[in-house]
């Protein structure tokens, strides 16, 4: 009979003349016993976690390269879980993931604006149903904007006036950019000449007007459009062309 120390003797002497087998049967028995091997390492593990960890980090730090690549790969591995746990953590600190986005929107600006821009041109009906939403949701808060910009660009709000008049009343609506050029170009000069009265007036005190009312029928379009000073504007007011004639100088004819 062999001692136990003989055997342990003789083992280890074994090992040592054949490498290559011992390492071929422990492969093997790692092979076969996969599971096993894991829920023996992940229990041993959950006994020392916070060992477990701190070798870890310790083994990340020293391995920057290699911890990014497997990082990497794990994610690209693991996307559906790599998304759902983006989505809890961001409702978990809505807060933070907020300031987050902020902070990344305005260090790549010019890129958010240009995907946005992308976006909003491929998504045409989306976006308009996504707008209106927006607008029923958040009617005070949209109105109180309006009237800030109002407040600061009188002429775009009587622009809008004129246009949602126009819609109201279902009239014929001309190109709106030949409507915009014109008004730019006599509102760039000091004076204008009223329509109606051939005063000449500070261009900037001067009314775009609707030569037919839009009331009765005038259509919202350059054909129909004359500049007016601010009191033949408020005098003719709905006027038709006939009853406003009678009531100037040098009649219009039309
Ligand atoms: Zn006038």
């Amino acid at each position: 009979m062999r001692t136990k120390e003989q055997l342990r003797a003789s083992q280890a002497a074994y090992c040592a003349r054949h490498p290559d087998r011992v390492r071929a049967t422990r492969a093997a028995y790692a092979a076969r016993n996969r599971d096993k091997i894991r829920a023996k390492k992940s229990a041993r593990r959950l006994e020392n976690l916070e060992k477990a960890r701190a070798d870890d980090l310790r083994h990340r730090s020293k391995n920057p390269e290699k911890t990014r690549a497997s990082q990497s790969k794990w994610r690209n591995a693991n996307k559906e879980k790599v998304r759902a746990r983006r989505a809890k953590y961001n409702a978990k600190n809505a807060h933070k993931a907020r300031a987050y986005s902020k902070a990344y929107h305005w260090a790549n600006r010019e890129k958010a604006l240009a995907y946005n821009k992308a976006y909003r041109a491929a998504n045409v009906d989306k976006e308009r149903i996504r707008k209106a939403a927006y607008r029923i949701a958040n009617i005070k808060h949209v109105r109180a904007r309006w009237a800030a910009y109002y407040a600061t660009n009188p002429e775009a709000q009587i622009k809008a006036r004129h246009l949602r008049r126009a819609r109201v009343m279902n009239a014929i609506t001309g190109n709106l950019k030949t409507i915009a050029a014109w008004e730019k170009s006599w509102k760039s000069k000091k004076f204008a000449v009223c329509y109606w009265c051939s005063v000449r007036v500070l261009s900037r005190k001067c009314h775009v007007d609707h030569i037919h009312p839009i009331s009765k029928n005038g259509a919202h379009s350059i054909e129909n459009l004359c500049i007016s000073c601010a009191l033949c504007n408020l005098r003719k007011s709905a006027s038709t062309i006939d009853i406003w004639n009678n009531q100037i100088k040098q009649p219009v004819l039309l």
